[in-house]
């Protein structure tokens, strides 16, 4: 029993390659490979290269380059997000049959100016203003070329009903309710299709965990406040449910979250100065 709950435990580690990798990445990568190998399953990369003008061949031969260094493997062929248009296509049509999907055609500007209008508050979310619902209603027939396709949530929490999920990192163990009213508050009618027709990485990481059959979810602790809404996209499409692994986020000095432009803590650099990858573990607090 214990050997076939091992098998099937599958984890990933998910890069975009627009930029050079940094000790963050390297913890979270480290930490995924690790948990398949404790649970005797499997760890798989995944390039999330869904945003083709910001992504560029040679971060992403960086990446795999790193990652080697350090010692990890991984099953082939590995999967990009930019061979994956006719999934995210068909998960696009199911929600749009499920009448949870509208056009619209606001531009940042209009965005900003409803906001800024009193009578709808400004509300910030984490990825960025809450929608206020201009084109909410609009119908998918009368979606024109170079409208965004946008998450009706409050339609979309209506019909999920009660969902949860089950989280094993170590800031917010146990299981989590997700709660629809706090939701909508935060983050709104995300946008799941932009207006040049990049597929939203929300969409997306849904879409793709289940292909590869991701039975944990191993990623930074910044993405945690967008586990539910990627747990209501799951239950809308009926995928299956993974858990959540959200690791805590590698620091600077200062306290500042690392960021792909802080070259200086790139892999790639502490290489470069002689750090070996005993050194890397060891910064990184493995
Ligand atoms: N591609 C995302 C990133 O680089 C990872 C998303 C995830 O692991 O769910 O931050």
């Amino acid at each position: 029993m214990a050997c076939g709950a091992g098998l099937s435990y599958v984890t990933r580690f998910a890069p975009s390659p627009t930029g050079l990798l940094h000790l963050g990445h390297a913890f979270s990568a480290l930490t995924g490979f690790a948990r398949a190998q404790a649970a005797g399953g499997r760890f798989l990369l995944r390039i999330e290269d869904l945003d083709r003008a910001r992504c560029r061949p040679e971060w992403e031969a960086a990446i795999l380059a790193d990652l080697r260094w350090l010692g990890l493997h991984w099953p082939e062929p590995v999967m990009r997000q930019s061979d994956r248009g006719a999934a995210y296509g068909a998960a696009l049509d199911r929600l749009a049959a499920l009448g949870v999907l509208y056009p619209c055609s606001c531009t940042r500007g209009d965005i900003r100016a409803a906001l800024s209008a009193p009578q709808e508050g400004a509300g910030q979310g984490p990825d960025g203003p809450v929608y206020p619902g201009t084109c909410r209603g609009r119908s998918m027939a009368a979606a024109r070329p170079g409208d965004a396709l946008r998450l009706d949530l409050g339609r979309a929490v209506a019909l999920t009903g009660p969902v949860g999920f089950a989280e094993t990192g170590p800031l917010h163990p146990g299981r989590h309710r997700v709660d629809p009213a706090d939701l909508v508050d935060r983050l709104g009618d995300v946008v799941l299709a932009r207006r040049d027709g990049v597929v939203a990485y929300h969409l997306a990481v849904v879409v793709d965990d289940a292909a590869q059959r991701v039975s944990e979810v191993t990623r930074g602790a910044d993405l945690f406040e967008f586990t539910g809404l990627q747990r209501i996209l799951q239950v809308l499409l009926d995928l299956p449910e993974p858990a959540y692994h959200h690791h805590d986020l590698i620091r600077d000095a200062a306290g500042k979250r690392l960021a792909k432009r802080d070259d200086a803590r790139s892999l790639a650099s502490l290489r470069d100065q002689g750090a070996t990858p005993a050194d890397i573990r060891r910064m990184v607090g493995l």
